[in-house]
């Protein structure tokens, strides 16, 4: 390197021309120059330093001022330090690179010939170089000049790179300064600086974007891989150094950019370079290849420019679906920035006002709004909710803040629906919607749900309310009217509170649990839930899923369907009943049947034979078999009522009567147990009309019963038993202070063969046949018993009046004039019947065969024929039609004695024939009122 070394040649090496001349190489020295012209020694001083400093030199004689300098600069670029020297006006006379470097940035020579001063600071570190006055450039360069004048030692230099210099000025021999610099920069600083430097380069090599550096003349200075990527071709390579115009212009001749038609390239570049000096910001450049670049430039502080491309080609191409996607949507869409100032609009939009994008793009958002306004009122449009003021503000509303979706109805029957949502950059987009056929078709299927007769609610993804039909309405709030909700209440609040207010049927759940129950019933989707009301009302409901996450309730009324099934239940169970009964009742009439002939003669003789004995002890042991074959007789006739299921025979009976009769059957085992029995009758001796022996069959039931439930108490037992007569009806009850019975067994004791007692101990039939009697009587049995304090068992008959001394009669008369044919196929019977009618006077010809016998009422002519019915030789229906066909006067006074009740054959005949009858066993009292009617019932 070499400066301008004009001003000192004459002088300077005159002076330095009696210097010492050395051609011996200084074997201590470090560094020696030799060549023919002579020789130059450098030798270091400090080494520790590492600091070379020209310290002397010899120049033969003979060497010229050129080979001087010439040797001069090879030992300045020889050494590693910064060297300078500079003239006595501090003007550089020579540099080194490594100089060079501190102080220019690299500069070349050109730019530091002349004063020291020169030396740019923008990349020095300058805090070190603090002033009085600040950091005032002029001061500084004052500064270092006089450090360079007064030779100072170790001044610090500092670079923003971090690099740090230690420099020292000399006295040259040969007139001017030396100034050497030695890098003093800490090791780990270096070594941080370079590491950043790598990192910054890999970085910007690393960026999507494409970044070029040029400097303030628009020549390149760096680029980065994404750079070259972008617009590097082959034969076309960037090199530091090559002007921003001409890379453009190359660009455009090779055609990489697309240029509008008709453009030159020249042009189009020098418009580049232009735009790029003006600061123009961003620019879209598209590529031929079909890229689109976004070009962006910056000034850099370096007086530079930094240029970013970014390939917004994808993006690009999303943008523009985008854009024709909501060009071709069916509603009007626009976007509004946050001054209210529209950006976008699509052409379904512009069409709500009837003006063009680019127009409706130039109103602000109350022109916006006027003009839709104006257009809906020229085009008869405005919407009719109270037009036009309200229809004004439904509009505003739509544009308020509140984002809330507003529905305007216009008078030509169109809906328009305007909502608005809002973009985290701070937009607005407005959506119009023309919601008719939607609404049509909405209103159609309410009108639809509205005439269905199932109840059906339309609840939101929330639960809240939606839709409810009348149907549903008037099931679900009968009562409670108020309860009705609003469209956006809430259903389950609206439960809670129905539930509270005691609206629903719980049976026995808490309100808690009830709800619980409703929301799982309801979650169900599908499944069908009975819901019952307080009201007595039931309804089914079902909840389905909807497709948009709501609920659909769909509720019927079963209300009556519910009561038929209960009565159909209830039906069932009395059929049910019957047949069990019916099932018994002609077991027992079978056995009662058989039963009837052996009971018929040991009564029929039993009371022949009382009266008749003198001996006392004798006469009561008749008396007593008289009473218990009466007694067994009634009951078999019991059993054959109650499998006929009519009562044998009604008549009035004192019910008090009754009663007495019962507590007499059961005195005995109360008393053993010592059971306190309060009798409390009616004084007024109340009637009813029915069988007494049943009916005292029926309270003996009851009181051996109640008799059961005290047993264990002893002489706390008490049953007491009482009879009222009101209103009409006689009620008998029969309480005791036993333990009762259950809840939930309470409706079965009245089965047949329920029992709860040991085997043994009870059969189950004692209420079942009670209760069948006391039906059969027209009247109920019911219990009412709480567990542990007893039951009460009531019967309810109809009262009736005592007229029992008129049926009573007065005393029939039995002639012995009269001849009474009897016949009956078993002898036994035959004779008692005979003996029976005989000892009352009556002349009595026995048959036990049916044909002797028709031949007998051929030849004679009777008073009366009493016939048995079931006869192995000949039914009781045959021997009437043949006694009719050869004696019919004979017929005509013919009665019968039938053992056989149930058969249907008997009961039709006695019906068809009208012919009069009785049942056996046979009792003596009713056999001759037989005989009376039937030769009184001849005479007419
Ligand atoms: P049985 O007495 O043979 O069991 P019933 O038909 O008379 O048959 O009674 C049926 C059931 O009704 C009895 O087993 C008993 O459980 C119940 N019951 C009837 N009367 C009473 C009463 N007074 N107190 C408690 N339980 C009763």
């Amino acid at each position: 390197m070499r400066g301008d070394l004009t001003g000192l040649n004459s002088v300077q090496f005159n002076a330095v021309g009696s210097g010492s001349c050395m051609d011996t190489i200084d074997t201590n020295s470090d560094i020696k120059w030799k060549n023919c012209h002579g020789s130059l020694t450098c030798s270091p001083v400090e080494r520790s330093q590492r600091t070379v400093v020209l310290e002397d030199f010899a120049l033969r004689s003979e060497l010229d001022a050129d080979a001087a300098i010439a040797l001069l600069e090879d030992a300045f670029s020889g050494v590693a330090c910064g060297m300078a020297l500079l003239d006595e006006d501090l003007n550089f006379v020579l540099v080194n690179e490594s100089f060079a470097d501190i102080a220019f940035g690299g500069e070349t020579a050109s730019r530091f010939s002349g004063k020291v001063d020169k030396i740019p600071f923008e990349n020095w570190s300058l805090d070190h170089f603090q002033t009085p006055d600040g950091l005032e450039e002029v001061g500084l360069k004052a500064d270092l000049r006089r450090a360079i004048t007064s030779c100072e030692q170790g001044m610090a230099w500092k670079l923003r790179d971090g690099r740090q210099f230690q420099a020292s000025a000399k006295r040259a021999q040969i007139g001017g300064y030396l100034v050497s610099t030695t890098e003093v920069t800490p090791r780990d600083t270096m070594e941080a600086a370079e590491r950043a430097r790598n990192m910054l380069r890999e970085a910007v090599d690393a960026l999507d974007d494409g970044i070029m550096l040029f400097d303030s003349d628009m020549n390149l200075e760096v680029f980065n891989t994404r750079a070259s990527e972008f617009f590097q071709r082959d034969g076309n390579r960037f090199e530091p150094g090559q002007s921003f115009e001409a890379i453009w212009r190359r660009l455009a001749l090779d055609g990489f950019w697309v240029l509008e038609d008709g453009v030159d390239p020249e042009d189009r570049a020098r418009l580049a370079v232009k735009n790029v000096r003006n600061g123009a910001k961003y620019r879209e450049i598209r590529l031929s290849d079909g890229r689109e670049l976004l070009a962006s430039s910056h000034k850099t502080d370096q007086g530079g420019y930094l240029l970013v491309y970014r390939d917004r080609t994808d993006q690009a191409r999303v943008e523009n679906l985008l854009e024709d996607v909501i060009e071709n949507l069916p509603v009007g869409v626009a976007v509004e920035d946050a001054d209210h100032r529209l950006t976008h609009c699509n052409d379904a939009f512009s069409r709500f006002y009837g003006i063009s994008g680019d127009e409706l793009k130039s109103l602000s958002r109350a022109d916006r709004i006027a003009q839709l306004y104006d257009k809906l009122e020229a085009l008869n449009d405005v919407p009719c909710d109270g037009f036009p003021l309200s229809a004004q503000r439904s509009i505003m509303r739509a544009h308020s803040e509140q984002f809330i979706p507003v529905e305007m109805k216009f008078r030509d029957g169109r809906h328009i629906l305007a909502e608005r949502a809002s973009t985290t950059r701070g937009e607005t987009i407005l959506v119009m919607t023309d919601t008719t056929s939607l609404k049509e078709a909405r209103d159609m299927l309410l009108d639809a749900f509205q005439a269905l007769d199932e109840g059906m609610v339309l609840c939101d993804g929330d639960m809240n309310y939606v839709f409810g039909n009348d149907a549903w309405k008037k099931m679900n709030f009968e009562g409670a009217e108020h309860m009705i909700p609003e469209v956006g209440d809430s259903v389950v609040e609206n439960l809670a509170a129905l539930i509270a207010m005691g609206h629903y049927d719980m049976g026995g759940m808490s309100g808690e649990e009830y709800m619980q129950w409703m929301m799982s019933e309801m979650s169900q989707h599908g499944k069908r839930a009975h819901v019952k009301f307080a009201n007595g009302r039931h309804i089914m409901g079902s909840s389905h899923l909807t497709s948009y996450g709501g609920a659909l309730l769909f509720v019927r009324d079963i209300t009556e369907q519910q009561k038929l099934e209960a009565e159909l239940e209830q039906q069932r169970e009395i059929t049910h009943q019957n047949e069990k009964l019916s099932a018994l009742g002609e077991l027992l009439a079978g056995v009662a049947h058989e039963l009837n002939n052996p009971l018929s003669v040991v009564f029929g003789y039993s009371q022949m034979l009382q009266g008749k004995i003198n001996d006392p002890v004798l006469s009561e042991r008749v008396d007593l078999i008289c009473q218990s074959s009466e007694r067994a007789a009634k009951i078999v006739r019991t059993f054959l009522a109650m499998a006929r299921q009519r009562p044998t025979s009604m008549e009035p009976c004192p019910v008090n009567d009754i009663l007495e009769t019962a507590l007499e059957v059961s005195s005995y085992s109360l008393k053993s147990n010592g059971t306190e029995v309060v009798v409390d009758l009616d004084g007024s001796d109340p009637h009813v009309t029915g069988d007494f022996d049943q009916l005292a069959q029926v309270f003996s039931n009851l009181i051996v019963n109640a008799g059961h439930a005290v047993r264990n108490k002893g002489a706390r037992g008490k049953i007491t038993v009482r009879t009222r007569h009101e209103g009409g009806q006689v009620q008998i009850d029969i309480s005791d202070n036993g333990n009762g019975i259950p809840k939930d067994i309470q409706p079965r004791i009245f089965e047949p063969f329920f029992t709860t007692k040991d085997v043994g101990e009870g059969t189950g039939i004692g209420l079942a046949f009670s209760h069948r009697i006391v039906e059969s009587h027209d009247g109920t049995l019911t219990v009412a018993s709480t567990v542990g304090q007893g039951a009460t068992f009531t019967v309810r008959l109809l009262a009736s009046e005592d007229d029992s001394v008129l049926l009573t009669g007065p005393e029939v008369e039995h002639p012995s004039s009269r001849s009474v044919l009897v016949v009956d196929d078993e002898e036994g019977v035959a004779r008692l019947i005979t003996d029976l009618l005989t000892e009352a006077g009556y002349t009595v010809t026995m048959s036990t065969d049916p044909t002797a016998a028709l031949k007998l009422a051929e030849a004679q002519q009777f008073d009366a024929v009493l016939s048995d019915f079931k006869m192995p030789q000949m039914s009781g229906d045959t021997f009437f039609r043949a006694l009719r066909a050869v004696a019919p006067e004979n017929a005509a006074r013919t009665g019968f004695i039938t053992g056989d009740a149930m058969s249907t054959q008997v009961t039709t005949f006695f019906k068809t024939s009208k012919r009069p009858h009785i049942e056996k066993p046979i009792m003596k009292d009713e056999l001759l009122s037989l005989l009376t009617s039937l030769i009184g019932d001849s005479t007419t």
